[in-house]
């Protein structure tokens, strides 16, 4: 996930079941078809979502280089964008993304394609992505679970049901709090 639209629907959890099929994951799957959401205009680099030092420091362990990522300035948008997403972490958000400072965010190829987007999903292992990939596209938002709404996702065409969606990216609850609260401690905007 690069960038996280501007609308977040407030869900319920509802424990529905779904057919297990030995198929491809989701993510593979929507790569097929749509530019997925490791794509974005490159208009829209200013709204990256911030790559931590833990996290950069765990990827370069895995790939030996520091090609991946980029440094980028810590614009209006930026700021406000990440404020509207982390509301509750608003004051060490402006402490640690001054107007006149930078930070990292995950490399782009020409075509607005992040660095590790392959023509079959994302060449890194899940564990290995950065927290914000493995939680989009849910969000946690005033401590509860919600998701980003993305008319280009392909588990959003099958359902807009939260409790499908877990299933569908094979998560649960507890793992994207979990992430959550990693990336917000790899950040160090914790309250
Ligand atoms: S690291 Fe992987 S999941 Fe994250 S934006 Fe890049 S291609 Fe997508």
């Amino acid at each position: 996930m690069l960038q996280a639209d501007i609308f977040i629907k407030k869900v319920k959890f509802e424990s529905l079941q779904l057919n297990h099929k030995m198929e491809k994951y989701i993510c593979a799957q929507c790569s097929e078809i749509y530019p997925t959401c490791c794509q974005i205009k490159q208009e829209c680099t200013e709204y990256c979502f911030p790559l931590s030092e833990p996290e950069i420091e765990k990827i370069r362990k895995k790939i030996g280089t520091d090609d991946f990522y980029a440094q980028e300035k810590n614009s209006n948008n930026f700021i406000h964008k990440l404020i509207s997403l982390l509301p509750e972490y608003k004051q060490k958000i402006v402490q640690l993304f001054p107007p006149n400072g930078t930070h990292y965010r995950l490399r782009l190829k020409d075509n607005g394609k992040c660095y590790f987007l392959t023509d079959s999903g994302c060449d890194l292992a899940r564990d290995d992505r950065p927290f914000y990939c493995q939680i989009y596209p849910f969000w946690i938002y005033n401590q509860k679970i919600t998701y980003f709404e993305d008319k280009y996702c392909l588990a959003q065409k099958k359902t807009k049901k939260i409790g499908h969606l877990l299933k569908l990216f094979s998560v649960t609850i507890d793992s994207i709090e979990d992430n959550f609260n990693s990336m917000i401690t790899a950040l160090g905007i914790t309250k």
